[in-house]
C-alpha cells in the first residue's frame, strides 16, 4: 500500500547521523547556540507586534508570522541574538522611544522620525484593501468621496488615519483588526481596511465566509504600507549589521515565506527551531545502544501489519525521530496487551501509542503527545446520542483489551462491556450485532468499518471520560532511559508543522468523515435493491410549491430550490428517478402523502402528528427559526412575551404543530401561505409571524417589504429531514442511507441555497437588512459549528440562545453591548428631550484594570468584570435605568432623574460597592475600584447625545487625574 520502510538493522546509523547533520543545517536555526557560537553574548532586544497576525503573533509562547520568519532569517544571517518583546503596537513604539528596546519590527519610513530611528530598507511592501459583507455590497469604492458615503471601519493608530482625517471621511476606529473584522460582520459598518492578508486570515478563522476583499483602497501611493526594522539611532553598529542580514535574504526566499503564509491561511506552518541538544543529551545519545520500539501490529491508522510490513501514522513518526535523533531502532510487533507486559517487564525499552495515565506513570516517561484521537461511539442504532458512560448503560459495549478507560467503564457497567483482543474482531461482532457499541478511536473504527463494509454505522458522540477529551497517544519509554523522553521531545518539536501535516494526511487525512463515505458506500442491500426495481427506480413525491428558496414549483410546474438539488444528488447515487405530483398548498402535500400519493417529502420536519403517516430520516438541513414583527416592534427575548398577542404560521407547518403543544398561551393564527402571513402582518392583522429565516429573506426580498423586521429568533430551529411514507420501512432505510452519505461539502452546498441569498438595495432596506445580516451571521456560525462534529450539538443549544440576543447583549458581561448602547441612549436622549426631563449619563471605566491583567492574567480580569456588572445590576435595577458595556473595560449607565443629587448618591453607592466587594478567581483575592464621571442636564432641542457622552468622558478623564475610585459630575448646563 505505501512504501515507507522501517529501518530493519542497526547498519543505518551512520548514514541517519550525516542525514541528520543535513538537516539541521538546511532548517534554520534561530537558535541561541548560533548567537553564543559567534560569540555575541548581548541579546538585541527588538519590539515585535504580538497582535498582528498573521505577520507576527503570539503562539502559545512562540512568535509566529512572516515578520517573525523574516526576523528569524536576519538572526541566521547575521548570528545576531534577538530578544522578542511582544506586545501592542503603541506600547512597543512608547518603549522603544524611551529606549528600552534596541529595535522595532514592522515600522514604517516617516520622516520626522528619522532624528530617533534607523530605517533597514523595507523587507515588505503591502497594499491595503477593502473588505465588505457579500451580503451587503456598497457598490463600487473608487474615490474617497466614495467612502465617505458609506459607514468605514478602521484600526486606529494606522499609518493612513491622519490622511483619511485630512480629507474630511468619518470612520468607527477599532483597536485591533480582528474586533474591526467582526464589527463588518455584524453589520455595523459597511467597509473595513488594512492589509490584505489581515483581513482574510481574520475574517477565515472567524468563520466569516461572507467576508470578502473587494479592491485596493483609493489612496494613491498612501495605500502602500512599508514594512522596515527601526533601530536606535544611536547604534549604527546594529544597524548596520541588520540591515547587511535582510539584504543577504533571497527575495525568492521572501516570496516562498509570504506565500506559506497565505496560502495556508495563517495555519501554523513557520518552520520549527532546529532541534537543540544539551551535552548530557548528546553523550546519552552516542553512548545509546540499539533500541527495542514496541508497536501494535492492528491500530490502522496508526500503527499496522500490511503485506508484511509495519507502517501508519506512528510508524512514520518514530522513523522520523529516529533520522532526527540518530536512534537504531528494533520494531517490535504484537498485540496491546502483550506489548505492554513486554513494556511492565523492561524487555522493550519504548512502547508507541501509549497513553498517558496514573498509573502507568509510576514506570514510564511520557512523550509530549504526538496525537489527540477523539474517542467515539460506533453503532447501528439510529438516534441515540452517546457522550458520556452514563450514555452507554443499557447497551452491550465492545472495547478492546487494556485501553486506558477500561476499569472506569467496567465500574460503571460490569458486565455488559465486552473485551476484545484485536480491533478487528470487534469491529466484527459490531457488523453481527453481537455488541450494540463500539467504543474506539475515530480513525482506528473508521478504518474498520470501512474495511468490513459494515453498513448503517453511525457515530453516536464523542464519549469523554472525566477529564480526558480524547486518547493522547505518546511514547512511553523506560524510567531508566532518562534524558530520551525529552530528546525525543526536542526532536517532535522540531518537525516542521508542514512536515507533521503531510504524514497525518498521508494516514488520517480522508478517514476523518466516518460519517460520509463516498457514493459507492451506499451499500444497499439486496432488499433494497429489489423493492427499489419492483418500482423501476421511480418514486413519486410531493413538496411545498411556496416555501422559496428551500423549495417551490415554478411557472413552468417544475420542483425548484434546495429540495430539487438535493433529489438531484440522492437520484445520482442511487438511479432513483423522482417524480413529482404537483400539490396546490403545503396541506394539500400533507393529505396526499396521507392518501399515500406521494411517498416521500424531500424536505420536511418530524412532528409527532405528521409521525403517524411518515417516517424521517435524520435531519440533513437546518435552518433558523424567527419572529418576524413590523419594523417598529421592540425585539423580543422568548416567545413568551408574545403572549396573548396575536402570531401567524402557515397552516400544517411544523412549528404550527410545535408551537401549540410548547406554548399554548400564544394566540395561533393559521394561515393559507407565506405571502399571506406577511401581508397580514404588515397591515397589522398580526403582532408577530414565525417562519424561517431564509423563506422570509426571500419573500421580503420579492415582495419589497421594507417595514418588516426580525424581532426575535426561537431557540428550535427547523431541522429538516426526507420524510417517507411511515407503511414502507425499507424506504426509509434506503433514504436513511442516502441523506448519511452526503459529504460535508455537498451538505455546505445545499446551505449555500439559503445562506447565500443576495440582497439588493434599491429601496432603503438598511436598518432591515443588518437585522437580517445579524440573524443571517448567526446561522452561518451555526452552519460552521455544524461541521465540527456531533458533539458540537451540546454547544449548539446555547449558541442558539446566544444568537438569539447577539444583536444587543455583551457575551462577557450579560449588560447591552455597544450597539445596544447607540440604539438606547439615543431614544433615552429624544424621550427626554421631548419631555423636558433629566438624563444622566455615567461612564464608568475600571482603575488600573492592566495592571490586573497583568498581575492575575486575562481570565481573571475578565472574572472581574463579569463581578463588576453584577454589581451595577444589583444596583441599577429601576425601570429607567440603561447598563451597557461601552467597550473593554468601560461601561456607561445612564438613566432619566428628577434631581441629580439622587443620581449621584447612587451611583457613589454603586462605586464604594465596587470597591468593598471582591472577586476570588482561582485562589486569588483581587480588590478592583472604579472612576465615574457623570453628565447630567435637561436636553435642549438643540443640544446632541454626542454632547452628553463627551462631557462625561472628560468627568471621567478628570476622576482618573484625581487619584480613581472617585465620581466627578458635570452639569450640561448650570
Ligand atoms: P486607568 O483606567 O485607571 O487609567 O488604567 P487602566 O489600566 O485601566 O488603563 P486603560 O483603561 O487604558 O486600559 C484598559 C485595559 O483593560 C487594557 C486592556 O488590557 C484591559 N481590557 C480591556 N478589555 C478587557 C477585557 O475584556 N478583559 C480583560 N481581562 N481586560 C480587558
Ligand atoms: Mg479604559
Ligand atoms: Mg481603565
Amino acid at each position: 500500500m505505501r512504501d515507507r520502510r522501517l529501518p530493519d538493522d542497526t547498519t543505518l546509523s551512520t548514514l541517519l547521523w550525516a542525514t541528520c547533520l543535513v538537516l539541521a543545517a538546511l532548517l534554520w536555526p534561530w537558535s541561541i547556540a548560533q548567537a553564543e557560537a559567534v560569540g555575541e553574548s548581548d541579546k538585541i532586544s527588538i519590539g515585535v507586534t504580538a497582535d498582528n497576525a498573521p505577520y507576527s503573533f503570539l503562539e502559545g509562547r512562540a512568535l509566529s508570522g512572516y515578520s517573525a520568519d523574516i526576523l528569524r532569517e536576519i538572526s541566521f544571517n547575521s548570528g545576531l541574538e534577538f530578544e522578542f518583546r511582544a506586545g501592542s503596537w503603541p506600547e512597543l513604539y512608547e518603549a522603544f522611544v524611551r529606549g528600552e528596546l534596541d529595535a522595532i519590527d514592522a515600522i514604517s519610513y516617516r520622516g520626522y522620525l528619522s532624528d530617533k530611528v534607523l530605517f533597514t530598507d523595507p523587507y515588505h511592501i503591502r497594499q491595503t484593501y477593502m473588505m465588505e459583507d457579500s451580503g451587503r455590497p456598497t457598490g463600487p469604492i473608487e474615490s474617497i468621496d466614495d467612502l465617505k458615503a458609506v459607514r468605514l471601519g478602521v484600526v486606529e493608530s494606522m499609518f493612513y488615519l491622519p490622511y483619511l482625517e485630512d480629507q474630511d471621511v468619518d470612520m468607527v476606529t477599532y483597536d485591533s483588526i480582528p474586533s474591526m473584522v467582526r464589527a463588518l460582520a455584524f453589520g455595523w459598518v459597511d467597509v473595513i481596511i488594512g492589509p490584505r492578508l489581515s483581513l482574510e486570515y481574520h475574517a477565515d478563522t472567524a468563520g466569516f465566509y461572507f467576508l470578502n476583499v473587494t479592491g485596493a483602497v483609493p489612496f494613491n501611493q498612501r495605500s502602500l504600507e512599508d514594512l522596515r526594522i527601526g533601530v536606535q539611532k544611536d547604534q549604527p553598529e546594529l544597524f548596520e549589521t541588520i540591515q547587511t542580514a535582510l539584504k543577504k535574504i533571497p527575495e525568492s526566499r521572501k516570496v516562498e515565506l509570504l506565500r506559506r503564509w497565505q496560502e495556508f491561511g495563517g495555519a501554523q506552518v513557520g518552520d520549527r527551531p532546529a532541534m537543540q541538544l544539551n551535552d548530557r543529551e548528546q553523550r546519552f545519545l552516542q553512548e545509546l545502544g540499539p533500541i527495542r520500539v514496541g508497536i501494535v501490529q492492528d491500530y490502522a491508522p496508526f500503527s499496522f501489519r500490511e503485506g508484511g510490513r509495519l507502517q501508519g501514522f506512528s510508524v512514520d513518526v518514530i522513523n522520523r525521530l529516529a533520522e532526527m535523533t540518530g536512534l537504531q531502532i528494533i520494531p517490535v510487533s504484537g498485540q496491546w496487551s502483550d506489548l505492554l507486559n513486554m513494556f511492565r517487564e523492561g524487555r522493550i525499552d519504548i512502547l508507541a501509542n501509549m497513553s498517558l495515565d496514573q498509573e502507568r506513570l509510576s514506570f514510564t516517561q511520557f512523550t509530549d503527545p504526538y496525537y489527540i484521537i477523539p474517542n467515539v461511539a460506533f453503532t447501528r442504532d439510529g438516534g441515540v446520542s452517546m457522550t458520556n458512560i452514563t450514555d452507554l448503560k443499557g447497551y452491550d459495549v465492545a472495547i478492546t483489551g487494556g485501553i486506558f478507560y477500561e476499569k472506569d467503564l467496567k465500574n460503571a457497567l460490569g458486565d455488559a462491556v465486552k473485551v476484545f483482543t484485536s480491533q478487528e474482531a470487534m469491529f466484527q461482532a459490531l457488523e453481527h450485532d453481537r455488541v450494540d457499541v463500539v467504543l474506539s478511536s475515530l480513525p482506528n473504527g473508521n478504518y474498520w468499518v470501512r474495511q468490513l463494509n459494515i453498513p448503517g454505522v453511525r457515530i453516536a458522540g464523542e464519549v469523554n471520560f472525566e477529564d480526558q477529551t480524547g486518547e493522547d497517544l505518546r511514547f512511553g519509554i523506560q524510567t531508566s532511559l532518562d534524558p530520551l523522553a525529552e530528546i525525543l521531545n526536542k526532536a517532535m518539536a522540531s518537525i516542521s508543522t508542514t512536515e507533521m501535516r503531510s504524514i497525518e494526511n498521508r494516514w488520517l487525512g480522508a478517514s476523518m468523515d466516518i460519517n460520509t463515505p463516498g457514493p459507492s458506500n451506499l451499500n444497499l442491500s439486496t432488499e433494497e435493491q429489489a423493492w427499489l426495481e419492483a418500482r423501476e427506480y421511480t418514486l413519486p413525491y410531493c413538496v411545498d410549491h411556496d416555501w422559496m428558496p428551500l423549495e417551490g414549483i415554478d411557472s413552468a410546474g417544475n420542483h425548484t430550490g434546495l429540495s430539487a438539488e438535493a433529489l438531484r444528488m440522492f437520484s445520482e447515487r442511487t438511479q432513483i428517478r423522482f417524480k413529482l405530483v404537483r400539490t396546490k398548498s403545503w396541506q394539500e402535500t400533507l393529505e396526499a402523502a396521507q392518501e399515500r400519493e406521494c411517498d416521500l417529502l424531500p424536505l420536511a420536519m418530524k412532528t409527532p402528528e405528521r409521525s403517524r403517516y411518515l417516517s424521517f430520516t435524520d435531519p440533513y438541513v437546518q435552518v433558523p427559526n424567527i419572529v418576524l414583527g413590523r419594523i417598529e416592534t421592540p425585539f423580543i427575548e422568548g416567545l413568551g412575551d408574545l403572549r396573548n398577542r396575536k402570531i401567524g404560521v402557515v397552516k400544517g407547518y411544523a412549528f404550527a404543530e410545535l408551537l401549540k403543544y410548547r406554548y399554548p398561551s400564544l394566540k395561533l393564527v393559521e394561515v393559507e401561505n407565506e405571502s399571506v402571513g406577511l401581508k397580514l402582518l404588515q397591515e397589522n392583522e398580526l403582532a408577530g409571524y414565525i417562519t424561517t429565516l431564509p423563506t422570509a429573506s426571500y419573500h421580503m426580498q420579492d415582495q419589497g417589504l421594507a417595514d418588516l423586521k426580525v424581532i426575535g429568533r426561537i431557540p428550535a430551529d427547523w431541522s429538516l429531514s426526507v420524510a417517507t411514507r411511515n407503511d414502507e420501512a425499507i424506504l426509509l432505510s434506503i433514504m436513511q442511507k442516502v441523506v448519511s452519505s452526503l459529504s460535508p461539502e455537498e451538505r455546505r452546498n445545499l446551505e449555500s441555497y439559503w445562506r447565500d441569498v443576495r440582497i439588493e438595495q434599491s429601496v432603503d432596506y438598511t436598518v432591515l437588512w443588518q437585522v437580517l445580516a445579524i440573524a443571517l451571521i448567526g446561522a452561518s456560525l451555526l452552519v460552521y459549528w455544524n461541521r465540527k462534529l456531533d458533539r458540537l450539538n451540546r454547544e449548539l443549544a446555547v449558541a442558539n440562545d446566544t444568537l438569539a440576543r447577539l444583536s444587543v447583549t455583551d457575551d462577557l458581561t450579560q449588560l447591552g453591548n455597544r450597539s445596544y448602547f447607540d440604539r438606547e441612549f439615543r431614544k433615552s436622549f429624544q424621550w427626554c428631550q421631548r419631555n423636558e426631563t433629566g438624563l444622566a449619563v455615567a461612564m464608568v471605566d475600571a482603575d488600573h484594570f492592566k495592571a490586573i491583567n497583568d498581575t492575575y492574567g486575562h481570565e481573571a480580569g475578565d472574572h472581574c468584570l463579569i463581578a463588576l456588572a453584577d454589581v451595577m445590576r444589583r444596583n441599577f435595577r429601576r425601570e429607567t435605568d440603561r447598563l451597557s458595556r461601552f467597550g473593554g473595560e468601560e461601561f456607561v449607565i445612564f438613566t432619566s432623574y428628577h434631581h441629580p443629587e439622587e443620581v449621584i448618591e447612587r451611583l457613589d453607592r454603586f462605586r464604594e460597592a465596587v470597591a468593598d466587594s471582591a472577586t476570588v478567581y482561582s485562589g486569588k483575592t483581587i480588590h478592583l475600584t472604579i472612576s465615574i464621571g457623570l453628565a447630567t442636564g435637561v436636553p435642549d432641542p438643540s443640544d446632541t447625545p454626542a454632547e452628553f457622552l463627551r462631557l462625561a468622558d472628560q468627568a471621567l478623564y478628570q476622576a482618573k487625574q484625581n487619584g480613581r475610585n472617585r465620581l466627578e459630575a458635570r452639569a450640561v448646563k448650570e
